[in-house]
């Protein structure tokens, strides 16, 4: 579960890393008080759980408490890749002098943390890493040793960030342990003219499977802020939110994570998966189908399903069913193979629906939906 910026400048300020002074709001009158008691000038900030809000015109300055709230009115509501904005963050303005980078992830593969730095901030890393590699450190952290003083200042050595910021890594380890999350980001972490060392950004985003012992979260606040992934878990349904324009429904984790990837090497991006995993039921059918549609970003659809212990036949069973209860409003690309794929492929063909089409292989059905997506 990601945090919202506002809860990860919590986060950094109970474990002393220092943060601007802010407050948090989804009112444009309380945004213009909220201004008045920080001295006047304020940043606004989006609070989505996304990145690049200040490209996007979700960070923004304003002169004055009257400034604030027409600010704040402004971001209120705005649509940041597909997050609708319901809170703003009003912050002190800082005077940047320069901007540095910094974040613990796991690195699963080396069974080991990896920090992540640079003194090239602001910008996104993955955009400062492809262009100028050699800008950014990669240090590995042994878990059972942590970041002590020591390692912390190799990091900041390795990234060429000034000695001041030791402290902020070291107190940066210890928001990633104590508060059991996974990777913690600061961009960008920044000096002031005045030469303090602030957060001004921040992510966290905590393991799921230690969700018992930080309760302070709440069930909420794990929920789903997309009101699509709040209605897919309702009814069961394993369904993510993504940015691009083409819905995707497959069976099974493995196939559903390199469908993913066939659409974006076809040119497109996927808007959301939803896994149906051993499923075929008209009514998963359904249900799935009507949250994928209600999508706007959605341009097409694609089904992509493997048949195994649930067969081919029984999945375009389920898809023709659900197409009496929900209304298609764009083309679904259909790619049955395994277990029963022609009975399955022969059911769909009978009920030849309009904006209905199948391609028998995953590569073809890939390139097809993103071409309507694209297209459309
Ligand atoms: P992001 O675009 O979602 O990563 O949002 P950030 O919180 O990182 O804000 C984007 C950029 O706005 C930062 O990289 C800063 O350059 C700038 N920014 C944010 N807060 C302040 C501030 O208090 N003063 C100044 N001068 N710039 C700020
Ligand atoms: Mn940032």
């Amino acid at each position: 579960m990601d945090l919202y910026e506002h809860q990860a400048r919590e986060l950094f300020e109970e474990h002393g890393i220092p943060v601007p002074r802010a407050e948090v709001t989804d009112s444009p009158k309380r945004a213009r008080e909220i201004a008045r008691g920080l001295g006047g000038r304020v940043v606004v900030k989006a609070q989505v759980k996304t990145g690049g809000r200040g490209k996007a015109g979700g960070v923004k300055l304003a002169a004055d408490p009257a400034a604030a709230e027409i600010t704040a009115r402004q971001i209120l509501g705005m649509d940041i890749k597909g997050h609708t904005v319901g809170k703003v963050m009003l912050a002190q303005p800082v005077d940047i002098e320069s901007e540095f980078y910094v974040s613990y992830v796991l690195d699963r593969a080396a069974g080991r943390f990896l920090a992540i730095a640079s003194a090239e901030g602001g910008m996104e890393i993955e955009e400062v890493a492809a262009a100028r590699p050699e800008a950014v450190a990669r240090v590995h952290i042994d878990p059972a040793v942590g970041v002590t003083s020591a390692k912390a200042a190799e990091i900041a050595a390795a990234a060429g960030l000034p000695p001041q910021t030791v402290d902020v890594l070291v107190r940066l380890w210890e928001v990633l342990v104590r508060e059991d999350a996974v990777l913690v980001e600061v961009n960008p972490l920044v000096r002031t003219e005045q030469g303090r060392i602030l957060a001004l950004d921040g992510k966290v985003t905590l393991d799921d499977n230690a969700r018992f012992r930080q309760a302070r979260w709440g069930t909420e606040g794990a929920a789903h802020d997309d009101p699509l992934e709040a209605a897919a878990a309702e009814k069961g349904l394993n369904y993510v939110k993504l940015d691009g324009e083409v819905g995707i429904i497959g069976n099974g984790a493995g196939l559903v994570m390199s469908t993913l990837d066939v659409v974006a090497g076809c040119g497109a991006r996927p808007a959301n998966f939803l896994d149906i995993g051993g499923g075929a039921s008209a009514q998963i059918m359904a249900d799935g189908l009507s949250v994928i549609l209600s999508d706007p970003a959605v341009k097409s659809v694609f089904v992509n399903v493997f048949g195994g212990i649930t067969a081919c036949d029984a999945v375009a069973d389920g898809i023709v069913r659900a197409l009496d209860t929900v209304r298609l409003t764009k083309p679904l690309v259909v790619r049955l193979d395994g277990n029963n794929a022609a009975r399955g492929r022969a059911i769909l063909d009978e009920h030849a629906h309009p904006l209905v089409q199948q391609v028998t292989t995953m590569d073809g059905a890939a390139r097809r939906a993103a071409q309507l997506a694209t297209t459309a």
